[in-house]
């Protein structure tokens, strides 16, 4: 309250006392006069206080408040005030929020926001044309009533929203989406989907186009491998001359038959998401037999490869594909591991799913290397590859394999000491005898 305010309102109290007590004097009724006074002064408070009421609960937006006298009249007048800077900051926030909705709504990709349990919030034109929400009736419905594939239900509550998710669009299955899911606030989501659509279409076109050129590539391959076997199933008969260069056709003819081996498998481990088959697979057999095909490729290298399984613990998933990831595993150990070194092969399960890790002494990996590993044709070093006879295709298709499995690689190595290689699957892909 204003000071003067203040005095005025002394100075007003004190003339009514004033006139009660001349009324009094005439009246020689003082206590009366006091009585009658102040019973005024209530009643007028009263008939402000009732004004302040009515235009409290009934006035328009921007009526004035009616004139007050006095105290109230400050009263009123601050009451205006305030309301007015609220008004005045309410349309300043309101402009925004239009500014923002207008932009997002100019958007091509899907803007929508959903609360902490995943129902529609706002969403701009784009999700109407994209998912197909529909505007004003799936306000306050949960997303994934909406959209209804079970591969957004998973990401959606797994949690795990660093990548994106695509998936076809429940509008037009010709339509591919990509979606980024980001927790903002008090847990609340923000959904951004865009149309990749085209990408899609390129990435569908490489991968059929090293399909068909594999596909393409193996039968001349096959006769020419065939021939140059021929050839030096009697190399007696031959030149001494072209030995040499025959052996050496024959080793890269082996080299390409492998590699178009590799992106043949892995056209086909990319063409779909989920295995082919989702029975259980008895994994200690399936380690004996890679041990021994890698006791058979390490030969005069003489590793000593050890095997611990769990015999009981089976995993849910394609035999052949499993196979093909485990051995990539072990024989990379072979391959890079000099003779004499030790491998060992470790299966086993606990709370957390099933685990298989490879482990040698080999050469290990600088750190530097080990997030581009499981890259198609990433090598360490492409002089020890070709010695090898690797084809850079290897981790990358047991990380695919992992994927369609619900596995992860984890690589962990240091230099000259050795590598661990560990695949790790979830509990739900476990199966107990
Ligand atoms: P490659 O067919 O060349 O073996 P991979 O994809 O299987 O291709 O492996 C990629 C690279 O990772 C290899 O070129 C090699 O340099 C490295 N690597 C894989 N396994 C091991 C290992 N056990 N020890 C050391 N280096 C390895």
């Amino acid at each position: 309250m204003n000071p003067d305010w203040r005095g005025a309102v002394v100075r007003r109290l004190l003339l009514m006392v004033v006139a009660s007590l001349l009324l009094g004097l005439l009246t020689d009724e003082y206590a009366w006069s006091l009585v009658v006074g102040l019973a005024l002064y209530l009643g007028w408070t009263l008939v402000q206080l009732l004004r302040l009421h009515k235009w409290l609960t009934n006035h328009q937006p921007e009526e004035p408040p009616p004139d007050g006298y006095g105290i109230w009249g400050e009263v009123f007048d601050c009451l205006y005030k305030l309301q007015r800077d609220d008004l005045r900051a309410r349309r300043r926030l309101q402009a925004i929020i239009d500014r923002v909705q207008e932009s997002t709504a100019a958007l091509k990709d899907a803007v929508i926001m959903l609360d902490s349990d995943g129902n529609l919030e706002w969403w701009n034109s784009a999700a109407n044309r994209l998912l197909g929400l529909k505007d004003p009736q799936d306000s306050g419905h949960p997303i994934t009533n909406l959209v209804r594939h079970p591969a957004f239900k998973d990401y959606f509550e797994s949690g795990r929203h660093q990548e994106p998710l695509e998936l076809p669009s429940p509008v037009n299955d010709r339509v591919h989406l990509q979606i980024h899911l980001t927790r903002y606030g008090n847990s609340e989501h923000l959904m951004v989907v865009r149309d990749v659509t085209r990408l899609h279409l390129l990435e569908q076109m490489r991968k059929d186009f090293v399909a068909n050129v594999s596909h393409e590539l193996r039968t001349p391959l096959t006769v020419i491998a065939g021939y140059l076997e021929t050839l030096l199933e009697n190399v007696d008969q031959v030149n001494p001359r072209w030995q040499r260069p025959l052996l050496q056709m024959n080793q890269q003819a082996g080299r390409m038959q492998h590699l178009l081996n590799d992106l043949l498998l892995l056209a086909k481990l990319e063409a779909t998401t989920y295995p082919s088959n989702n029975q259980p697979v008895a994994v200690e057999p399936l380690l004996q037999s890679i041990r021994s095909d890698a006791l058979a490729l390490s030969a005069e290298k003489k590793h000593r490869i050890t095997l611990e399984a769990d015999t009981g613990l089976q995993l849910k998933g394609s035999e052949t594909e499993l196979r093909s990831a485990f051995s990539n595993l072990v024989f990379n150990a072979v391959k890079y591991t000099p003779a004499g070194g030790e491998i060992h092969i470790h299966w086993w399960g606990n709370e957390q799913g099933a685990h298989l890790s490879v482990q040698d002494n080999g050469p290990g990996i600088e750190a530097k290397h080990l997030p581009r590993l499981t890259e198609r044709f990433y090598r360490v070093d492409s002089s020890r590859a070709s010695s090898t006879g690797g084809t850079g295709l290897g981790l990358a298709i047991v990380k695919h394999v992992l994927l369609r499995h619900q596995g992860r690689l984890d690589i962990n190595s240091t230099p000259g000491k050795g590598s661990v290689f560990t695949c790790h699957f979830q509990p739900s892909q476990v199966a107990r005898t």
